[in-house]
């Protein structure tokens, strides 16, 4: 029997301590102060497949299964993104504002971290969260992760393509956008190419990762109600043009939230309709 750290060393860094964590359902933390512990046959089993799978080049995430966002366990697995630690800071932004009673959309939800959290977290709660996505795919992994969480009593899945998908206005809409240019895929981590294409890139390649987001601010308009407020992802250097992309469609309150690494991460902006544009 191997002990829990010649296991943890057949995985590079951290992440060793990291999967055994969630094999045995705890945090790295506690595993530290526990290192006489053995595993039974069927966790190191568990966690030699984490192993292999890792080697092999998959994403730590997608070996594991279910990776932590903003305290709760999702399923992941290649249907969908990988939820990432700076969309915290888009869910802690949203979550600042009273979403008491509100209804909110969460346009490409992927896992349905986004909207499963703000349902999970906000107190009061909201009235109705209504998660989209284009892909069937992630949807049916969204889903899964909304009854095992129990946090979808509020929640409808909508499949469909970016605002138009939504039945009415809203109080609030919230997107972590594909935004990344596709002329840098060369240069990003390999594990990128386990997750979905269209969940990462958009746009023509050189183009800045910007067309979701020239598309979609524009058409928020009308899924609005007024007032209304919009809670975007961006990339580190989008803060500037998607600010200038609200701006020119008659938004007010233009606000840019950065990162706990001091990135610009969120662009927020309030709807209140056409007539008020020049007040
Ligand atoms: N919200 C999840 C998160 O933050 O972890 C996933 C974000 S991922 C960056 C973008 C998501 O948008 C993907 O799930 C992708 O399928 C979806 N998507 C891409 N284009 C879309 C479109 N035109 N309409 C709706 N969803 C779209
Ligand atoms: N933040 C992600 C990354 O850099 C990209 C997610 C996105 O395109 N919305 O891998």
């Amino acid at each position: 029997m191997r002990s829990l750290v010649e296991l943890a060393a057949l995985l590079e860094k951290d992440e060793g301590m990291l999967a055994l964590s969630y094999v045995l359902d705890t945090t790295p933390g506690a595993l530290r102060a526990r290192r006489d512990l053995f595993l039974t046959e069927a966790q190191e089993a568990r966690y030699l497949e984490i192993v292999r799978r890792r080697r092999a080049g998959e994403p730590l995430q997608y070996a594991i299964g279910e990776w932590e966002f903003y305290g709760h366990v999702f399923r992941v697995d290649e249907r969908a993104l990988i939820p990432r630690p700076e969309t915290e800071i888009l869910v802690e932004t949203v979550l600042s504002r009273d979403l008491g009673g509100k209804h909110i959309a969460d346009i490409g939800t992927g896992t349905g971290a986004i909207a499963l959290t703000l349902s999970l977290e906000a107190h009061p709660a909201p009235a109705m969260i209504y998660a989209t996505d284009l892909s069937a795919a992630a949807l049916s992994l969204a889903r899964e992760n909304g009854a095992q969480l129990e946090a979808d009593a509020v929640v409808q899945w909508i499949e469909g393509d970016g605002p138009g998908a939504l039945p009415e206005p809203v109080d609030v809409i919230v997107s972590n956008p594909p935004y990344i240019d596709p002329a840098e895929e060369p240069s990003l981590q390999p594990e990128l190419s386990y997750e979905p294409r269209e969940a990462l890139y958009s746009g023509a390649p050189g183009a800045g990762g910007l067309a979701h987001y020239a598309s979609w601010i524009g058409a928020f308009r009308e899924k609005l109600r007024t007032p209304g407020w919009v809670f975007l992802e961006i990339g580190d250097r989008q803060a500037e043009a998607v600010s200038g992309f609200f701006r020119d469609a008659g938004y007010q309150e233009i606000t840019v939230h950065k990162d706990y690494a001091g990135r610009d991460r969120v662009v927020a902006a309030q709807w209140m309709g056409l007539g008020r544009k020049h007040v």
